[in-house]
Protein backbone atom coordinates (compact mmCIF):
# COMPACT_ATOMS: atom_id res chain seq x y z
CA UNK A 1 0.00 0.00 0.00
CA UNK A 2 0.95 3.31 -0.86
CA UNK A 3 2.38 5.17 1.96
CA UNK A 4 0.41 8.50 0.33
CA UNK A 5 -3.01 7.05 1.87
CA UNK A 6 -4.71 9.30 3.61
CA UNK A 7 -4.26 9.21 7.36
CA UNK A 8 -6.64 8.04 9.07
CA UNK A 9 -8.32 10.04 12.00
CA UNK A 10 -6.68 7.99 14.76
CA UNK A 11 -3.27 7.91 12.93
CA UNK A 12 -3.51 11.45 12.70
CA UNK A 13 -4.18 11.46 16.80
CA UNK A 14 -1.31 9.17 17.08
CA UNK A 15 0.79 11.74 15.28
CA UNK A 16 0.13 14.55 17.14
CA UNK A 17 0.19 12.99 20.59
CA UNK A 18 3.92 11.95 19.22
CA UNK A 19 4.66 15.39 17.94
CA UNK A 20 3.23 16.71 21.85
CA UNK A 21 5.39 14.26 23.61
CA UNK A 22 8.75 15.58 21.63
CA UNK A 23 7.76 19.23 21.90
CA UNK A 24 8.17 18.46 25.87
CA UNK A 25 11.67 16.39 25.03
CA UNK A 26 12.96 19.31 23.62
CA UNK A 27 11.76 21.52 26.64
CA UNK A 28 13.57 19.03 28.37
CA UNK A 29 16.76 19.14 26.36
CA UNK A 30 16.97 22.59 26.32
CA UNK A 31 16.96 22.79 30.41
CA UNK A 32 19.30 20.18 30.27
CA UNK A 33 21.31 21.97 27.62
CA UNK A 34 21.58 24.85 29.58
CA UNK A 35 21.95 23.39 32.69
CA UNK A 36 25.45 21.90 31.72
CA UNK A 37 26.55 25.40 29.92
CA UNK A 38 25.21 28.10 31.66
CA UNK A 39 23.49 27.44 34.51
CA UNK A 40 24.82 28.47 38.01
CA UNK A 41 25.60 26.05 40.29
CA UNK A 42 22.97 27.66 42.51
CA UNK A 43 20.27 26.68 39.62
CA UNK A 44 20.59 22.76 40.28
CA UNK A 45 18.26 21.97 42.81
CA UNK A 46 15.31 24.12 41.26
CA UNK A 47 16.60 22.77 37.55
CA UNK A 48 16.01 19.36 38.57
CA UNK A 49 12.79 19.56 39.89
CA UNK A 50 11.51 21.41 36.76
CA UNK A 51 13.32 18.44 34.37
CA UNK A 52 11.40 15.92 36.53
CA UNK A 53 8.05 17.67 36.04
CA UNK A 54 8.53 18.18 32.46
CA UNK A 55 9.03 14.18 32.68
CA UNK A 56 6.14 13.12 34.68
CA UNK A 57 3.86 15.26 32.74
CA UNK A 58 5.21 13.14 29.47
CA UNK A 59 4.65 10.04 31.31
CA UNK A 60 1.23 10.87 32.62
CA UNK A 61 0.17 11.89 29.18
CA UNK A 62 1.81 8.58 27.29
CA UNK A 63 0.81 5.92 29.74
CA UNK A 64 -3.49 6.86 29.84
CA UNK A 65 -5.40 4.22 29.09
CA UNK A 66 -6.62 6.45 26.54
CA UNK A 67 -3.56 6.41 24.48
CA UNK A 68 -3.61 2.52 24.81
CA UNK A 69 -6.78 2.12 23.91
CA UNK A 70 -5.82 4.37 20.48
CA UNK A 71 -2.57 1.82 19.99
CA UNK A 72 -5.00 -0.81 20.46
CA UNK A 73 -7.54 0.29 17.76
CA UNK A 74 -4.51 1.74 15.52
CA UNK A 75 -3.13 -2.31 15.64
CA UNK A 76 -6.66 -3.25 14.14
CA UNK A 77 -6.86 -0.75 11.56
CA UNK A 78 -3.32 -1.24 10.09
CA UNK A 79 -3.77 -5.37 10.09
CA UNK A 80 -3.86 -5.43 6.05
CA UNK A 81 -1.04 -2.44 5.82
CA UNK A 82 2.18 -3.77 4.69
CA UNK A 83 3.89 -4.14 7.79
CA UNK A 84 7.07 -2.05 5.82
CA UNK A 85 4.96 1.28 5.68
CA UNK A 86 5.55 4.24 8.49
CA UNK A 87 2.19 4.24 9.61
CA UNK A 88 2.93 0.40 10.79
CA UNK A 89 6.45 1.02 12.22
CA UNK A 90 4.92 4.10 14.10
CA UNK A 91 2.41 2.10 15.85
CA UNK A 92 4.71 -0.85 16.04
CA UNK A 93 7.27 2.15 18.00
CA UNK A 94 4.32 3.45 19.98
CA UNK A 95 3.80 -0.01 20.76
CA UNK A 96 6.92 -0.87 22.35
CA UNK A 97 7.26 2.11 24.09
CA UNK A 98 3.63 1.92 26.20
CA UNK A 99 3.96 -1.71 26.99
CA UNK A 100 7.75 -0.65 28.51
CA UNK A 101 6.41 1.91 30.35
CA UNK A 102 3.01 1.03 31.53
CA UNK A 103 4.43 -2.04 33.10
CA UNK A 104 6.77 0.07 35.46
CA UNK A 105 4.76 0.68 38.65
CA UNK A 106 4.53 4.64 39.54
CA UNK A 107 5.60 3.56 43.11
CA UNK A 108 9.01 2.33 41.13
CA UNK A 109 9.61 4.94 38.70
CA UNK A 110 9.22 7.47 41.61
CA UNK A 111 11.48 5.19 43.71
CA UNK A 112 13.79 5.23 40.98
CA UNK A 113 14.33 9.11 40.18
CA UNK A 114 14.15 9.86 43.70
CA UNK A 115 17.06 6.94 44.35
CA UNK A 116 19.14 8.38 41.00
CA UNK A 117 18.75 11.78 41.95
CA UNK A 118 20.52 11.24 45.20
CA UNK A 119 23.22 9.17 43.74
CA UNK A 120 24.35 11.65 41.53
CA UNK A 121 25.57 13.83 44.08
CA UNK A 122 26.92 11.35 46.18
CA UNK A 123 28.74 9.83 43.15
CA UNK A 124 30.82 13.50 42.67
CA UNK A 125 31.37 13.47 46.10
CA UNK A 126 32.97 10.09 46.11
CA UNK A 127 34.44 10.31 43.01
CA UNK A 128 36.24 14.10 44.14
CA UNK A 129 37.24 12.44 47.78
CA UNK A 130 38.04 8.79 45.68
CA UNK A 131 35.85 7.21 48.20
CA UNK A 132 33.83 4.48 47.08
CA UNK A 133 32.11 4.04 50.31
CA UNK A 134 30.33 7.38 49.87
CA UNK A 135 28.54 5.89 46.61
CA UNK A 136 28.16 2.21 47.94
CA UNK A 137 24.46 2.26 49.45
CA UNK A 138 23.36 4.48 46.47
CA UNK A 139 24.83 1.68 43.90
CA UNK A 140 23.24 -1.08 46.14
CA UNK A 141 19.73 0.47 45.92
CA UNK A 142 19.61 1.36 42.06
CA UNK A 143 20.76 -1.95 41.56
CA UNK A 144 18.10 -3.50 43.28
CA UNK A 145 16.08 -1.25 41.72
CA UNK A 146 17.19 -2.54 38.47
CA UNK A 147 16.69 -6.15 39.72
CA UNK A 148 12.83 -4.57 40.40
CA UNK A 149 12.63 -3.30 36.39
CA UNK A 150 14.19 -6.43 35.14
CA UNK A 151 11.62 -8.74 37.06
CA UNK A 152 8.61 -6.80 35.53
CA UNK A 153 9.88 -8.08 31.97
CA UNK A 154 9.47 -11.99 32.94
CA UNK A 155 9.88 -14.32 31.18
CA UNK A 156 13.54 -13.30 29.61
CA UNK A 157 16.22 -15.53 28.52
CA UNK A 158 18.37 -13.15 30.36
CA UNK A 159 18.26 -10.46 33.86
CA UNK A 160 20.12 -8.04 32.05
CA UNK A 161 18.20 -8.56 28.43
CA UNK A 162 15.16 -6.04 29.87
CA UNK A 163 17.90 -3.22 30.51
CA UNK A 164 20.19 -3.64 26.84
CA UNK A 165 17.21 -3.83 25.13
CA UNK A 166 16.26 0.28 26.77
CA UNK A 167 19.40 1.18 24.89
CA UNK A 168 19.59 -1.06 22.14
CA UNK A 169 16.24 -2.43 20.97
CA UNK A 170 16.05 -6.07 20.26
CA UNK A 171 19.88 -6.52 20.99
CA UNK A 172 20.16 -9.76 23.54
CA UNK A 173 22.33 -10.37 26.21
CA UNK A 174 23.85 -14.03 24.70
CA UNK A 175 24.58 -11.96 21.45
CA UNK A 176 26.76 -9.21 22.80
CA UNK A 177 28.54 -12.00 24.86
CA UNK A 178 29.07 -13.72 21.90
CA UNK A 179 30.13 -10.62 19.97
CA UNK A 180 32.44 -9.89 22.73
CA UNK A 181 33.69 -13.46 23.28
CA UNK A 182 35.31 -13.06 19.46
CA UNK A 183 36.69 -10.26 20.17
CA UNK A 184 38.17 -9.94 23.46
CA UNK A 185 41.25 -12.61 22.80
CA UNK A 186 41.91 -10.86 19.46
CA UNK A 187 42.31 -7.61 20.92
CA UNK A 188 43.98 -9.08 24.04
CA UNK A 189 46.62 -10.58 21.19
CA UNK A 190 47.18 -7.31 19.15
CA UNK A 191 47.60 -5.40 22.19
CA UNK A 192 50.40 -7.82 23.12
CA UNK A 193 51.96 -7.52 19.84
CA UNK A 194 51.86 -3.86 20.03
CA UNK A 195 53.48 -3.36 23.60
CA UNK A 196 56.62 -5.64 22.29
CA UNK A 197 57.30 -2.29 20.03
CA UNK A 198 58.56 0.95 20.46
CA UNK A 199 55.87 3.49 21.23
CA UNK A 200 55.33 6.21 18.41
CA UNK A 201 56.36 9.94 20.23
CA UNK A 202 52.91 12.34 20.79
CA UNK A 203 54.54 14.94 23.48
CA UNK A 204 54.12 17.67 20.34
CA UNK A 205 50.63 16.63 21.58
CA UNK A 206 51.24 17.78 25.23
CA UNK A 207 52.00 21.17 24.56
CA UNK A 208 49.97 24.46 25.48
CA UNK A 209 48.13 24.81 22.79
CA UNK A 210 46.47 28.32 22.19
CA UNK A 211 42.52 28.19 22.83
CA UNK A 212 40.98 30.28 20.26
CA UNK A 213 43.17 28.48 17.84
CA UNK A 214 41.94 25.03 18.78
CA UNK A 215 38.46 26.07 18.37
CA UNK A 216 39.64 27.65 14.96
CA UNK A 217 40.46 23.98 13.76
CA UNK A 218 37.24 22.05 15.28
CA UNK A 219 35.08 24.73 13.72
CA UNK A 220 36.62 24.47 10.27
CA UNK A 221 37.03 20.46 10.55
CA UNK A 222 33.52 20.16 11.31
CA UNK A 223 31.81 22.85 8.82
CA UNK A 224 33.77 20.50 5.80
CA UNK A 225 32.70 17.49 7.16
CA UNK A 226 28.98 18.90 6.70
CA UNK A 227 27.91 20.00 9.47
CA UNK A 228 24.59 22.33 9.22
CA UNK A 229 25.38 25.67 11.15
CA UNK A 230 22.08 26.93 10.57
CA UNK A 231 20.52 23.94 12.69
CA UNK A 232 23.08 24.18 14.86
CA UNK A 233 26.21 25.44 17.53
CA UNK A 234 29.15 24.63 19.65
CA UNK A 235 29.51 25.80 22.82
CA UNK A 236 31.62 25.25 25.73
CA UNK A 237 30.71 22.12 28.66
CA UNK A 238 33.01 20.01 31.04
CA UNK A 239 31.45 16.91 29.25
CA UNK A 240 31.02 17.10 25.52
CA UNK A 241 27.53 16.28 24.28
CA UNK A 242 25.25 16.37 21.55
CA UNK A 243 21.46 17.61 22.53
CA UNK A 244 18.75 18.74 19.73
CA UNK A 245 15.02 20.71 20.25
CA UNK A 246 14.15 19.76 17.20
CA UNK A 247 15.49 19.03 13.52
CA UNK A 248 16.18 22.84 13.16
CA UNK A 249 18.76 22.86 16.86
CA UNK A 250 21.14 20.07 16.75
CA UNK A 251 23.78 21.43 19.14
CA UNK A 252 26.95 20.03 20.54
CA UNK A 253 29.50 21.12 23.12
CA UNK A 254 33.41 20.46 23.78
CA UNK A 255 36.19 21.52 25.77
CA UNK A 256 39.34 22.81 25.10
CA UNK A 257 42.71 20.98 27.45
CA UNK A 258 45.32 23.71 26.93
CA UNK A 259 47.90 21.01 27.22
CA UNK A 260 46.32 18.19 24.69
CA UNK A 261 45.66 19.79 21.55
CA UNK A 262 43.60 16.16 20.31
CA UNK A 263 41.37 16.18 23.07
CA UNK A 264 38.80 18.53 21.84
CA UNK A 265 39.12 18.17 18.12
CA UNK A 266 38.46 14.55 17.96
CA UNK A 267 36.03 15.01 20.59
CA UNK A 268 34.48 17.94 18.17
CA UNK A 269 34.73 15.11 15.25
CA UNK A 270 32.77 12.49 17.39
CA UNK A 271 30.00 15.29 18.77
CA UNK A 272 29.69 16.43 15.55
CA UNK A 273 29.11 12.77 13.66
CA UNK A 274 26.26 12.54 16.32
CA UNK A 275 24.44 15.96 15.10
CA UNK A 276 25.23 15.03 11.50
CA UNK A 277 23.10 12.03 12.08
CA UNK A 278 20.15 14.01 13.99
CA UNK A 279 20.21 16.70 10.81
CA UNK A 280 19.98 14.22 8.94
CA UNK A 281 16.62 12.72 9.48
CA UNK A 282 13.95 13.21 6.85
CA UNK A 283 11.81 15.89 6.94
CA UNK A 284 8.53 14.10 7.21
CA UNK A 285 9.63 12.18 10.47
CA UNK A 286 9.47 15.99 12.12
CA UNK A 287 7.59 15.79 15.34
CA UNK A 288 6.52 12.26 14.58
CA UNK A 289 6.72 8.53 15.91
CA UNK A 290 9.78 7.83 14.00
CA UNK A 291 11.50 11.34 14.70
CA UNK A 292 14.39 9.38 16.92
CA UNK A 293 17.58 7.22 16.04
CA UNK A 294 17.80 3.83 15.63
CA UNK A 295 19.62 3.00 18.88
CA UNK A 296 22.41 4.05 20.82
CA UNK A 297 24.96 2.02 18.83
CA UNK A 298 23.34 2.66 15.64
CA UNK A 299 24.21 6.69 16.64
CA UNK A 300 27.75 5.76 18.06
CA UNK A 301 28.72 4.22 14.69
CA UNK A 302 28.37 7.60 13.30
CA UNK A 303 30.27 10.04 16.46
CA UNK A 304 33.04 6.97 16.09
CA UNK A 305 33.25 7.05 12.14
CA UNK A 306 34.00 10.71 11.67
CA UNK A 307 36.00 10.69 14.45
CA UNK A 308 38.47 7.26 13.75
CA UNK A 309 37.62 6.26 10.89
CA UNK A 310 38.09 9.56 8.89
CA UNK A 311 39.58 11.67 12.08
CA UNK A 312 42.32 9.90 12.69
CA UNK A 313 43.32 7.97 8.71
CA UNK A 314 46.78 9.33 7.46
CA UNK A 315 44.76 10.02 4.25
CA UNK A 316 42.64 13.02 6.48
CA UNK A 317 45.55 14.37 7.31
CA UNK A 318 47.21 14.58 4.56
CA UNK A 319 44.38 16.97 4.09
CA UNK A 320 44.22 19.02 7.41
CA UNK A 321 48.24 18.83 8.26
CA UNK A 322 49.34 21.97 6.57
CA UNK A 323 46.98 24.00 7.95
CA UNK A 324 47.53 22.65 11.76
CA UNK A 325 51.22 23.21 10.72
CA UNK A 326 50.07 26.34 10.15
CA UNK A 327 48.31 26.97 13.71
CA UNK A 328 50.87 25.73 15.77
CA UNK A 329 54.21 26.42 14.19
CA UNK A 330 56.04 26.15 17.13
CA UNK A 331 55.11 22.69 18.23
CA UNK A 332 54.35 21.04 14.54
CA UNK A 333 56.88 22.64 12.24
CA UNK A 334 59.48 20.14 12.89
CA UNK A 335 57.15 17.09 13.04
CA UNK A 336 56.64 15.47 9.40
CA UNK A 337 52.91 14.43 8.63
CA UNK A 338 53.49 10.92 9.18
CA UNK A 339 55.22 11.29 12.72
CA UNK A 340 51.89 13.09 14.04
CA UNK A 341 49.47 10.30 11.98
CA UNK A 342 51.32 8.05 14.28
CA UNK A 343 51.15 10.25 17.76
CA UNK A 344 47.82 10.59 17.24
CA UNK A 345 47.43 6.89 17.16
CA UNK A 346 49.72 6.05 20.26
CA UNK A 347 48.24 3.01 21.89
CA UNK A 348 48.17 3.47 25.52
CA UNK A 349 46.57 1.19 28.11
CA UNK A 350 45.00 4.06 30.27
CA UNK A 351 42.77 4.01 33.54
CA UNK A 352 40.09 6.54 31.72
CA UNK A 353 37.61 5.27 29.02
CA UNK A 354 36.79 8.18 27.26
CA UNK A 355 40.10 8.97 26.37
CA UNK A 356 41.02 5.57 25.23
CA UNK A 357 42.37 4.72 21.98
CA UNK A 358 41.10 2.61 19.14
CA UNK A 359 43.29 -0.34 20.46
CA UNK A 360 42.06 -0.33 24.07
CA UNK A 361 38.45 1.09 24.38
CA UNK A 362 36.78 -1.68 23.98
CA UNK A 363 38.22 -3.35 27.00
CA UNK A 364 36.76 -0.68 29.00
CA UNK A 365 33.48 -1.62 27.94
CA UNK A 366 34.08 -5.49 28.26
CA UNK A 367 34.98 -4.83 31.80
CA UNK A 368 32.02 -2.77 32.49
CA UNK A 369 29.72 -5.24 30.94
CA UNK A 370 31.06 -8.31 33.01
CA UNK A 371 30.80 -6.49 35.91
CA UNK A 372 27.04 -5.33 35.27
CA UNK A 373 26.31 -8.56 34.58
CA UNK A 374 27.04 -9.69 37.48
CA UNK A 375 25.58 -7.66 39.71
CA UNK A 376 22.35 -8.56 37.87
CA UNK A 377 22.93 -12.16 38.14
CA UNK A 378 24.09 -11.79 41.95
CA UNK A 379 27.05 -12.97 41.32
CA UNK A 380 29.20 -9.37 42.50
CA UNK A 381 28.48 -7.90 45.26
CA UNK A 382 28.50 -3.71 44.95
CA UNK A 383 30.85 -4.07 47.48
CA UNK A 384 33.28 -5.78 46.03
CA UNK A 385 33.44 -3.92 42.81
CA UNK A 386 36.98 -1.68 43.76
CA UNK A 387 38.57 -4.68 43.62
CA UNK A 388 36.95 -6.32 41.17
CA UNK A 389 37.51 -3.49 38.99
CA UNK A 390 41.37 -3.31 39.51
CA UNK A 391 41.66 -6.56 39.17
CA UNK A 392 40.17 -6.97 35.36
CA UNK A 393 42.11 -3.49 34.32
CA UNK A 394 44.94 -5.58 35.69
CA UNK A 395 44.02 -8.62 33.86
CA UNK A 396 42.99 -6.99 30.46
CA UNK A 397 45.26 -3.43 30.19
CA UNK A 398 47.99 -4.42 32.30
CA UNK A 399 47.66 -1.55 35.23
CA UNK A 400 46.22 -1.14 38.04
CA UNK A 401 44.22 2.07 38.96
CA UNK A 402 45.81 4.26 41.91
CA UNK A 403 42.63 5.02 43.16
CA UNK A 404 38.81 4.28 42.64
CA UNK A 405 38.14 7.85 41.37
CA UNK A 406 39.86 6.76 37.95
CA UNK A 407 38.74 3.25 38.59
CA UNK A 408 35.23 2.10 39.36
CA UNK A 409 33.99 5.88 40.30
CA UNK A 410 34.86 6.89 36.63
CA UNK A 411 31.82 7.00 34.83
CA UNK A 412 28.56 8.81 35.44
CA UNK A 413 26.33 6.32 34.09
CA UNK A 414 25.88 4.08 37.31
CA UNK A 415 24.76 6.59 39.11
CA UNK A 416 21.92 7.22 36.78
CA UNK A 417 20.86 4.15 37.03
CA UNK A 418 21.88 3.42 33.51
CA UNK A 419 23.18 -0.39 33.18
CA UNK A 420 22.97 -1.81 30.26
CA UNK A 421 24.07 1.59 28.34
CA UNK A 422 27.74 0.62 28.07
CA UNK A 423 27.81 -1.96 25.70
CA UNK A 424 26.53 -0.18 22.98
CA UNK A 425 29.71 2.21 22.91
CA UNK A 426 31.79 -1.34 21.92
CA UNK A 427 28.68 -1.79 19.32
CA UNK A 428 28.91 1.22 17.57
CA UNK A 429 32.74 0.98 17.34
CA UNK A 430 32.11 -2.26 15.61
CA UNK A 431 29.45 -1.18 13.49
CA UNK A 432 31.42 2.08 12.37
CA UNK A 433 33.51 -0.39 10.70
CA UNK A 434 30.90 -2.65 8.67
CA UNK A 435 29.01 0.79 7.50
CA UNK A 436 33.15 1.79 6.07
CA UNK A 437 33.64 -1.26 4.71
CA UNK A 438 30.34 -1.39 2.92
CA UNK A 439 30.88 2.26 1.89
CA UNK A 440 33.97 1.49 0.02
CA UNK A 441 32.93 -1.09 -1.89
CA UNK A 442 30.61 1.27 -3.36
CA UNK A 443 32.91 4.20 -3.64
CA UNK A 444 36.36 2.76 -3.29
CA UNK A 445 37.78 6.37 -4.14
CA UNK A 446 36.53 8.04 -0.61
CA UNK A 447 39.84 7.73 0.79
CA UNK A 448 41.35 10.18 -2.33
CA UNK A 449 38.67 12.56 -1.64
CA UNK A 450 39.71 12.73 1.69
CA UNK A 451 43.25 13.71 0.95
CA UNK A 452 41.53 16.45 -0.68
CA UNK A 453 39.08 17.22 1.97
CA UNK A 454 36.05 16.07 0.29
CA UNK A 455 33.53 13.97 2.18
CA UNK A 456 30.03 14.47 0.89
CA UNK A 457 30.19 11.32 -0.65
CA UNK A 458 30.54 9.93 3.15
CA UNK A 459 27.57 11.90 4.67
CA UNK A 460 25.48 11.26 1.70
CA UNK A 461 26.27 7.51 1.59
CA UNK A 462 24.93 7.48 5.75
CA UNK A 463 22.05 9.49 4.79
CA UNK A 464 20.65 6.82 2.39
CA UNK A 465 21.69 4.21 4.30
CA UNK A 466 21.44 5.09 8.13
CA UNK A 467 19.85 8.49 8.45
CA UNK A 468 17.14 8.33 6.22
CA UNK A 469 15.18 5.54 8.16
CA UNK A 470 14.99 7.70 11.83
CA UNK A 471 13.78 5.23 13.86
CA UNK A 472 11.68 3.49 11.41
CA UNK A 473 13.88 0.02 12.14
CA UNK A 474 15.60 -1.78 14.52
CA UNK A 475 19.11 -1.09 14.59
CA UNK A 476 19.84 -4.57 14.01
CA UNK A 477 18.02 -4.35 10.66
CA UNK A 478 19.71 -1.11 10.16
CA UNK A 479 22.78 -3.06 9.77
CA UNK A 480 21.39 -5.89 7.82
CA UNK A 481 19.49 -3.26 5.32
CA UNK A 482 23.27 -1.22 4.64
CA UNK A 483 25.77 -4.28 5.05
CA UNK A 484 23.90 -7.61 4.52
CA UNK A 485 24.74 -8.39 8.25
CA UNK A 486 24.12 -7.60 11.54
CA UNK A 487 26.67 -5.99 14.46
CA UNK A 488 29.72 -8.47 13.78
CA UNK A 489 32.90 -8.08 15.31
CA UNK A 490 35.14 -9.50 12.49
CA UNK A 491 35.38 -6.19 10.12
CA UNK A 492 36.71 -4.74 13.24
CA UNK A 493 39.25 -6.57 14.03
CA UNK A 494 40.32 -6.63 10.67
CA UNK A 495 40.48 -2.81 10.93
CA UNK A 496 42.27 -2.50 14.11
CA UNK A 497 45.37 -5.11 13.05
CA UNK A 498 45.77 -3.45 9.41
CA UNK A 499 46.11 -0.30 10.83
CA UNK A 500 48.52 -1.06 13.72
CA UNK A 501 50.38 -3.34 11.59
CA UNK A 502 51.20 -0.47 9.74
CA UNK A 503 51.66 2.05 12.24
CA UNK A 504 53.88 -0.04 14.82
CA UNK A 505 55.34 -2.38 11.87
CA UNK A 506 53.65 -5.54 13.65
MG1 LIG B 1 29.21 9.33 21.68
Amino acid sequence: MSEKTELSPKMKKLIELAAELEDLGHVNALLGWDQQTNMPSGGAEERGLQMAAVGRIMHEKFTSEEVGALIADLEDEIGDLNAETDQARSVKVAKREYDKQTKVPLPLLMDTIQTTTMAHGAWEEAKSKSDFSIFKPHLEKIVDLRKQYAALFEPYDHVYDPLLDDFEPGMKTAEVKEIFNILRPQQVELLQAIAEKEPPDNSFLKQHYDEERQEIIGRYVITRFGYDWNRGRLDLAAHPFTTQFGQGDVRITTRYLKDDAGSALFSTMHEAGHAMYAQGIPRKYRRHPLSGAASLAIHESQSRLWENLVGRSKEFWTFLYPSMQMLFPQYLANVSMEDFYRGINKVQPSFIRVEADEATYNMHIMLRLEIEIGLMEGTIDVADLPEIWNAKMEDYLGITPPNDSVGVLQDVHWSGGMIGYFPTYALGNLASVQLWDKMLETHPNIPDEIAQGKFDTILGWMRENVHQYGSKYEPQEIMLKATGSKITPEPYIKYLNQKYSDIYHL
